[in-house]
């Protein structure tokens, strides 16, 4: 099984090369992010729990966000392959996955991180914003979500290091020259 985790800050482009990657490999995708909106919009148990950390740029709770996780994944057997998007975003949900994927004997094939200026970054979230109606993405939660990243995420980086799974690309210019570089690593795997 090809087995892609994608990763970067929030406004990095995980969406949209996600769909790149489905459409050229015929991986499924698994956007933790797009989970819990639809639990938000369909006004779940859950997405009310959810939307109370989204909408402050805060992570959902690791363990309710693992065992969400799990039940996609075993919804999706049979697959040639999962994108990960958005997920892992801490240590433990990152040791969760990895024995998540062991238990069903497979592993991660590659952490593909797009790497983006944090200027960047805001300004594709702000713009994004315009449209998107989503409740996260305005100033104030914008930058509540870049220091998440920092402090909680970004620490993954030399964790997948140490792991010889990490493949950083410059995540700027246009969709299809970052998709290039994305297959690059994907057709060495
Ligand atoms: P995204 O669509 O990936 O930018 O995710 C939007 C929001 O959903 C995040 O800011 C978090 O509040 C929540 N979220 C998505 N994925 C995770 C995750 N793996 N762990 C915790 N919270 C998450």
């Amino acid at each position: 099984m090809l087995n892609i985790v994608i990763f970067g800050a929030p406004g990095s482009g995980k969406g949209t090369q996600s769909e790149k990657i489905i459409a050229g490999y015929g991986l499924n995708h698994i956007s933790t992010g797009d989970v819990l909106r639809s639990e938000i919009s369909r006004q779940t148990d859950l997405g009310k729990v959810a939307d109370s950390y989204i909408s402050k740029g805060q992570l959902v709770p690791d363990q309710l966000i693992i065992d969400i996780l799990e039940s996609v994944l075993d919804g999706q057997k049979d697959s040639k392959g999962v994108i990960f998007d958005g997920f892992p975003r801490t240590t433990p949900q990152a040791i969760a996955l990895k024995e998540m994927l062991e238990k069903r004997g497979t592993g991660i094939s590659a952490v593909i991180a797009l790497e983006v200026d944090e200027a960047e970054l805001i300004e594709r979230l702000l713009e994004r914003g315009k449209i998107s109606g989503r409740s996260d993405d305005n100033l104030e939660t914008i930058q509540k979500r870049l220091d998440v990243y920092r402090n909680q995420t970004s620490p993954l980086i030399d964790y997948y290091k140490s792991k010889d799974l990490y493949n950083g690309i410059l995540g700027m210019g246009t969709i299809e020259e970052i998709f290039n570089r994305i297959k690059q690593v994907i057709d060495k795997l």
